[in-house]
């Protein structure tokens, strides 16, 4: 989701996975009303004491059948419809509008560029002739470093052979430092490459298949097509099992291997690093911080072994898969084919101008996100927001100081911490300026590789710089929010404050079970087993007693316990380690915004609506904020590689941790949301 080549060690937590604006007669756009809590997205003849989330949203699941573009539906993917219906309007008056002033031109020119599918299907490859050319004239594996510094930073997501970028210092949260990372793969996740059930290995053949058609459309005969895409899977096949596994990233402390250059050129001498930095135009520095250092040391190895030529056919397929959603039409095809029906289970390409719309999102977010802002957020929502926050943080105040297994020295620094946090809410006080992007209405491969180049450059200029604390890593439209470690911040974009997520229609209740679930979710993320490392200034230091991170350790193990047992799909369990961050976060998020809403409503009595009581409102409300349908096949990828649990154990694993839940529906001890008390599991 993140368009940029910042390294993933910023070990940013996301949470929650993307899956019609109407004009108003007064010519404004306008986000469609959704309520926050919706009796018809129920399903009353389920029990919700034996499955509260089909109870909360069996309706919502019948009334919303996966679109054919899409390989899941939720509540968050519909609003994020919503938010492209919208921008689409704004876009198209960008695009056609006779007087404009700097930013509209550019998004404006940029979406045109790309809703003008004759001009780029007449174009074909020739956008990359340039690089293909490069590559072809290359003349020693030693040459390697100098084109790869070309492409690298061309590239946003799936870095070539490896990731370069800034990172913040893990030691010094004040300092941007060099980062090096493992890349290099086709698939979705290294395990694809390592795992030997029969699934597996037919994906492996139906990948090959894919990077055949690629080659072939690239110009290779069908016999050197298919030969190559068997080197590019052994190659890919070596970097995938050097790489380290998500589970292994999720301990900040295995990725912390700060060296000078010199030491990098020891780990891998074969790769020619003084000009690969040179022609990379980096600033100078004297730390890297590589990741993942056996990566690099396969990397070297395979320097030694392969021929000049297979780098050649590793180059120009990993460019021109990376650039085929920005070609003609077959290579959005073959694209489609492999990742999104294939792997996803989608049915048909999104229409042009939808992927269009996510297109200058991801490329001039800040610049669309501007016009986004101004039609759907206000300086009330924003006060509203940060009350409830203010609300969460107290009461994650009172858990901390209430707390029967942390020792009083521990409770002083976690407090420290919690008062630490910046809440940003719905855009950056300064919006980027892309005024340096060059955009031509006829030339759509070159914009995105021009916007790509800028994103690249700007994080690459970051190195030796003291740390940006403005800085968003998701755009104004995300339906989405997030905690970061190392900045110590929570973060939430206009995007995601809209109904029915946030719905200032509705009573506080279910808003509360919602919204402020969320918000108590990015808080807590600042306590999970991975957040919990880093202090009050995002320094990874270890202000843990040894016995009170014992104790914490117990806990969150009930947690990995208790998921562990989930299925994803058909006989796929779900990954307990992986999703712990956010099953800690979820179970503590919706703790702390029940007693928000306790606390804010202490005075007050709430009575009884549409026969539910505001307890069972403020549930609901929490559990429709993920109703949801997936594709199987999506299931099966996001076990690999989803932080998150799917929908129905996101819901059904909070709830049943929580006695506020069973009183409020009145549940039996033998119920399969109940417990038993003493097996229930609580972190914060
Ligand atoms: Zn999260």
């Amino acid at each position: 989701m993140m368009n940029s080549l910042r390294v993933s060690i910023a070990l940013i937590l996301f949470c929650s996975v993307l899956g019609s604006a109407q004009t108003s007669p007064s010519g404004n756009a306008s986000l469609p009303y959704r309520p926050s809590l919706d009796i018809n997205a129920m399903d009353k003849s389920v029990d919700p004491c034996v499955d509260f989330f089909t109870y909360s949203c069996g309706g919502w699941q019948k009334a919303n059948p996966i679109p054919p573009d899409r390989t899941a539906w939720s509540v968050y993917a519909k609003l994020y419809e919503d938010n492209l219906q919208l921008l689409r309007g704004i876009l198209e008056q960008a695009a056609s509008a006779s007087q404009r002033d700097a930013v509209t031109t550019q998004i404006g020119d940029f979406y045109s560029s790309c809703t003008d599918e004759q001009t780029v299907n007449s174009r074909g490859l020739s956008p990359l002739n340039p690089d293909l050319d490069v590559i072809a004239k290359m003349k020693s594996v030693a040459a390697m470093a100098s084109v790869v510094a070309r492409l690298q930073p061309e590239v946003e997501s799936n870095p070539i052979l490896f990731s370069v970028s800034s990172a913040q210092d893990l030691d010094n949260s004040e300092q941007e430092i060099a980062a090096l990372d493992q890349g290099g793969l086709g698939l979705p996740d290294r395990d694809y490459y390592t795992k030997d059930d029969a699934k597996s290995k037919e994906i492996r053949e139906r990948y090959v298949q894919h990077v055949a058609k690629i080659f072939a459309l690239i110009g290779d005969s069908p016999q050197v097509a298919k030969q190559n895409a068997d080197i590019i899977m052994r190659l890919e096949t070596q970097f995938a099992k050097a790489s380290q596994t998500r589970v292994q990233r999720r301990d900040p402390y295995t990725l912390k291997h700060k060296m000078s250059l010199a030491q990098l050129r020891e780990l891998a001498p074969r790769f020619d690093w003084q000009l690969y930095f040179q022609k990379l135009n980096a600033p100078h520095f004297e730390i890297v911080n590589v990741a993942s250092p056996d990566f690099f040391k396969q990397l070297n190895s395979a320097l030694g072994a392969e021929p000049l030529e297979n780098w050649k056919a590793y180059l120009r397929f990993e460019l021109v898969n990376a650039y085929s959603n920005y070609l003609s039409e077959p290579f959005v095809q073959e694209r489609f084919d492999f990742y999104g029906k294939y792997l996803r289970g989608a049915e048909q390409v999104e229409p042009r101008w939808k992927r269009c719309v996510e297109y200058v999102d991801q490329n001039l977010g800040e610049a669309l996100g501007q016009a986004y802002v101004r039609e759907v957020f206000s300086p009330e929502l924003k006060a509203k927001t940060l009350a409830i926050v203010e609300g969460i943080e107290a009461a994650m105040q009172s858990r901390i100081e209430q707390l029967d297994w942390m020792s009083p020295e521990t409770k002083a620094k976690a407090l420290v911490k919690l008062h630490g946090i910046r809440n940003k809410i719905g855009y950056p006080d300064k919006w980027r300026d892309y005024s340096s992007v060059q955009i031509r209405r006829t030339d759509f491969a070159g914009n995105v590789q021009h916007a790509v180049q800028f994103e690249a450059r700007r994080q690459l200029n970051k190195i030796g710089k003291p740390v940006d604390h403005g800085e968003w890593q998701i755009t104004p439209p995300t339906v989405d929010a997030y905690y970061d470690p190392q900045l110590n911040d929570i973060n939430f974009p206009a995007g995601v404050l809209q109904p029915p997520l946030y719905d200032a229609k509705m009573d506080y209740a279910p808003n509360y079970g919602d919204t402020g679930g969320t918000i108590g979710h990015e808080l807590t993320h600042a306590f999970d087993d991975e957040g919990s490392q880093f202090d009050a200034q995002g320094n990874l230091k270890n202000w843990w007693t040894a016995q009170d991170s014992k104790e914490f350790a117990a806990r969150t193990q009930c947690v990995d316990d208790q998921y562990s047992q989930y299925i994803s799909v058909d006989d796929v369990h779900v990954n307990g380690k992986l999703t712990l961050g956010e099953n800690v976060a979820d179970l503590g998020g919706e703790i702390l915004a029940f007693m928000a809403w306790k606390n804010a409503n202490k005075d007050k009595t709430l009575e009884p609506i549409d026969g539910l009581t505001p307890e069972q409102r403020f549930f609901i409300g929490f559990a429709q904020w993920d109703c949801s349908n997936e594709r199987p096949e999506q299931l099966r990828e996001w076990a690999v590689t989803n932080p998150h649990s799917p929908a129905k154990p996101r819901i059904n694993g909070v709830v049943v941790n929580m006695p506020e839940f069973s009183n409020a529906f009145a549940c039996k001890a033998s119920q399969p949301m109940v417990r038993p008390s003493d097996k229930l599991c609580k972190v914060w």
